[in-house]
C-alpha cells in the first residue's frame, strides 16, 4: 500500500513561499494518445506543462527519447528537481519498476521502465499506476480531499481504477489489483484490448465509441485511432440529435454504471471519482450511471452512492506521480 497521510500533512503544513523555495518534481504520464508532463510543486500546484502526441505504436524506443528530451526542457528552467514520478496503464509491477504490459502500446512486456528513464536522466524514478497516480493527485488536491474511502476511475483510451482507504492506495499483493477494466461480467460486450471477450473495458474505452460510431454511422469501416472522428465529435454530434452516437453513449454510460454498482458491492464504497478525458461529459452520463446502478444494484451496497467528477483533469495524474517521487521513502517503507 501506498500512504498518503504523510504527504497530505505535508501539502496541508506548507509556507506559501515562492514556488523557487519550494521542492519540485516531474510529473508524466504516459497514454495511448498523449505523453504529459508537467513540473509539480510540494504543495500539489502545476507550473509548467507538457503534451506531446503518442507516437504511433507507442513502442519504448519511439517514447522514451520524448521523455528524455522534456526532461532536458525542464531542467534548464528548473535546476533543483527531486526526480520523476511517472504513471503508466498497468498491469505493471511497480515495486519493482517494471511495465507487465501496456494493451494499448507495443513493445512495452516487461519493460523496465523506472530504471530507464533513471538512466537516461540521471534522476531517481518513481514508477505507478496511472489510475493510481491520478487517485493520489485527487485525494491530495482534488475531489477526494475529504474522502476516506473512494475509487478513483479513468474514463479514456482505456478505463483505468483504483481504490484509497483510508489514505492508502490498494495497490494489492503484486501490485496488480483494482484492474476493473478487465473484470469478465460483461458477457454482451466484444473483445476488450487485452484480447479477452466480455472484459468491462470493451465498452467503456475511445475505442469502442469510435468504432461503433464507425460501424453504424460511417459506412461499416470501423472508425478507429486513425479516423478523423474523435470522443469528442462524438459527444458534439449527440448533443446536435445525431441517433447512432446517443445509442453509443448511452451504451457506454450503462456499461460504466453497471461497474460502478459491481464495485460498490464487492468493496462498499460509496465515493466515485470520475476522470480522465470522457468524464468532462459526466452530465451527459450520469443520468445512465444511476439508472443502470438502480436496475444492477443491491440496495444496501448501492443506494446512496456518491459519483463526483474529478476536479484535477488532466493534472491529477501528473499532481500524484510528482508527489509520490517528492516522497518516495513513503512508498518505499509502504508498498
Ligand atoms: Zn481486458
Amino acid at each position: 500500500m501506498i500512504d498518503l497521510k504523510v504527504i497530505t500533512s505535508k501539502i496541508q503544513s506548507i509556507d506559501r513561499d515562492p514556488w523557487m523555495k519550494k521542492e519540485l518534481a516531474i510529473g508524466f504520464d504516459v497514454g495511448g494518445t498523449h505523453i504529459r508532463g508537467a513540473i509539480v510543486s510540494h504543495d500539489g500546484c502545476v507550473l509548467e506543462r507538457f503534451r506531446r502526441q503518442t507516437p504511433t505504436g507507442g513502442h519504448p524506443d519511439l517514447l522514451i527519447p520524448i521523455l528524455v528530451d522534456c526532461t532536458t526542457v525542464f531542467r534548464k528552467q528548473y535546476d533543483v528537481l527531486s526526480g520523476i514520478g511517472i504513471g503508466a496503464p498497468g498491469p505493471l509491477r511497480a515495486g519493482e519498476g517494471i511495465v507487465s504490459h501496456m494493451p494499448n502500446l507495443e513493445g512495452w512486456r516487461d519493460f523496465a521502465l523506472q530504471d530507464t528513464l533513471s538512466r537516461e536522466t540521471g534522476l531517481p524514478v518513481v514508477l505507478i499506476n496511472d489510475a493510481d497516480a491520478g487517485a493520489i493527485g485527487e485525494h491530495l488536491a482534488g475531489a477526494a480531499r475529504d474522502c476516506p474511502l473512494f475509487a478513483y476511475l479513468t474514463l479514456g483510451t482505456g478505463l483505468g481504477s483504483a481504490i484509497v482507504s483510508r489514505g492508502k492506495v490498494w495497490t494489492g499483493s503484486r501490485g496488480f489489483s483494482n484492474e476493473w477494466g478487465h473484470i469478465p461480467v460483461f458477457p454482451d460486450s466484444g473483445v476488450c484490448s487485452c484480447g479477452h471477450p466480455g472484459h468491462a473495458e470493451a465498452f467503456l474505452s475511445t475505442r469502442f465509441i469510435l468504432n461503433e460510431y464507425g460501424l453504424e454511422a460511417m459506412g461499416g469501416s470501423p472508425a478507429g485511432i486513425s479516423s478523423p472522428v474523435t470522443v469528442s465529435d462524438v459527444f458534439d454530434r449527440d448533443r446536435t440529435g445525431d441517433k447512432v452516437a446517443a445509442g453509443i453513449i448511452d451504451r457506454y454510460g450503462s456499461a460504466l454504471g453497471r461497474l460502478i454498482a459491481t464495485i460498490a458491492i464487492a468493496l462498499d464504497v460509496d465515493w466515485f471519482i470520475l476522470g480522465g478525458g470522457i468524464s468532462a461529459s459526466c452530465d451527459r452520463l450520469m443520468p445512465l450511471i444511476m439508472e443502470a446502478i438502480r436496475w444492477w444494484g443491491f440496495p444496501p451496497l448501492t443506494d446512496g452512492l456518491t459519483i463526483r467528477r474529478g476536479a484535477l483533469g488532466d493534472d491529477a495524474g501528473l499532481i500524484g506521480a510528482a508527489s509520490l517521487v517528492m516522497h518516495r521513502k513513503i512508498r518505499d517503507s509502504s508498498s
